[in-house]
């Protein structure tokens, strides 16, 4: 018997201690740990002087938490990271621990909605200056930079459209300016991509999607140098409060244990449905980064180890083919989110868009709409049979539906719906 493979599993676990807890810790719920009264483990703990300081208060730290931190942290490759409550909680901390006013950030002009808008309507009125830019081009992100510039901030790839960021590239551009480099790497996962290991100096993730993968926890979680993942804790953990539960922090550990098997399924799934779809005569383009036609493709390929189970399409029929799309599936589901078991589908409309993201120019709504047209379907593939998943597509795009030939006649109606919200 291999003693190698026996010890991968089971190594340094100490029942006698932890009865209750095989593979995964307890729950503590306890919200304060007693301390010493008084002398440096004291002064150590309240202080937060190292990562494995006594546990004072839960904002600060927990020990179910502190257990995914540094199960993320190996499979990251990570020095250090703070687990926070939403990937949302983990990318405001990192702007607001290391931007202060006059610092400049530079940051994908597409990217979560969520961060764009914290960064272009939020930032600035703290006195940080933004540019927005296609970091896919890097051109624009060397041209975008300016001697106060502190943070350039990637995702790869870029939710919703598929682009593909060099990272390695991008680290070099920061780097050359005294700034740092973060990416966001929910899509892909530790699996697929290493961003530390290409020049990176902070990576995040919504551990609400693939990590936790089951779609029944928010988390979110920033991985860096010891010294400034302390400067988080410290200084944001404390201060901000977006302290991750341990009850979550419990489900994402039960998740991860099969992120690997999870994530070669739901990447198998994808490529074989972007081939499909790239195939149906509804579908006017399709942006995966497995497929040849895809303009990062060979970026993707040196990048990533395995393409994704996230990918877009555009529709030859418009908003009203994406309308009888997500009214017509049945195995699919309609909604936001991404990386669950269940596969999702959800559209962005680019004239929506732009209505509700007043800070873009010209220029990068003409980028946004070469790229996505007037609209693009994301889709997150689940881990559904395949064939199944294609079928249910295949059923909703061939549909003939009244909503379908509505579409431009429906589209006053969704946008004055979305403008009396
Ligand atoms: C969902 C998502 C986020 C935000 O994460 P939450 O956990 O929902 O706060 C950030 N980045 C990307 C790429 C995401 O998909």
């Amino acid at each position: 018997m291999s003693k190698l493979e026996t010890d991968s599993i089971h190594a340094g676990l100490v029942p006698e201690e932890n009865l209750q807890a095989l593979s995964l810790p307890p729950i503590s719920t306890g919200v304060s740990y007693k301390l010493p009264a008084f002398g440096s483990k004291l002064f150590d703990a309240l202080l937060m002087e190292n990562d494995q300081a006594a546990h004072v208060y839960s904002r600060w730290s927990n020990p179910t938490v502190r257990v995914l931190e540094e199960r993320v942290a190996a499979l990251e490759n990570a020095p250090a990271t703070v687990a926070v409550a939403s990937g949302m909680a983990a990318i405001s901390a990192l702007v607001f621990t290391f931007l202060s006013a006059g610092d400049h950030l530079i940051a994908n002009e597409v990217c979560y909605a969520g961060a764009v808008e914290l960064f272009a309507v939020h930032l600035p009125r703290f006195g940080i200056e933004v540019s927005l830019v296609d970091t896919s081009d890097l051109d624009q992100v060397q041209d975008a930079v300016r001697p106060n510039t502190k943070l350039i901030y990637i995702e790869s790839p870029v939710n919703p459209l598929m682009k593909i960021v060099d990272i390695g590239a991008c680290a070099a551009i920061a780097h050359a300016a005294g700034a740092k480099l973060a990416v966001d790497s929910t899509f892909a996962t530790p699996v697929l991509q290493r961003p530390f290991d290409i020049g990176a100096d902070f990576v995040i993730h919504s551990m609400t999607k693939y990590l936790n993968g089951h779609g029944d926890a928010l988390g979110g979680i920033i991985l860096g140098s010891g010294q400034d993942m302390l400067r988080i804790r410290r200084e944001m953990l404390v201060h901000l409060g977006g302290a991750l539960s341990p009850f979550n922090a419990y489900l994402i550990l039960r998740g991860l244990a099969s992120l690997q098997l999870r994530m070669e399924k739901h990447c198998a799934s994808a490529g074989q449905i972007a081939s499909f779809l790239e195939a149906h005569p509804k579908v006017e383009k399709v942006f995966y980064p497995g497929l040849e036609s895809h303009p990062h493709h060979s970026l993707a390929k040196s990048q990533m180890s395995s393409m994704g189970g996230m990918l877009a399409f555009r529709l030859k029929g418009g908003l009203g083919a994406a309308i009888t799309l997500a009214e017509k599936v049945k195995v699919f589901s309609y909604a936001t989110s991404l990386g669950h078991p269940e596969s999702l589908l959800f559209y962005y409309p680019t004239d929506i868009y732009f209505e509700s993201a007043a800070y873009y120019n010209q220029e990068q709504k003409s980028r946004l709409r070469d790229w996505a047209g007037d609209g693009i379907m994301r889709a997150s593939i689940g881990l559904e049979d395949v064939e199944t998943l294609q079928k249910d597509l295949d059923q909703a795009l061939r549909r003939r539906y009244w909503k379908s030939a509505a579409g431009n006649l429906l589209y006053p109606l969704v946008k004055r719906s979305l403008s009396t919200k």
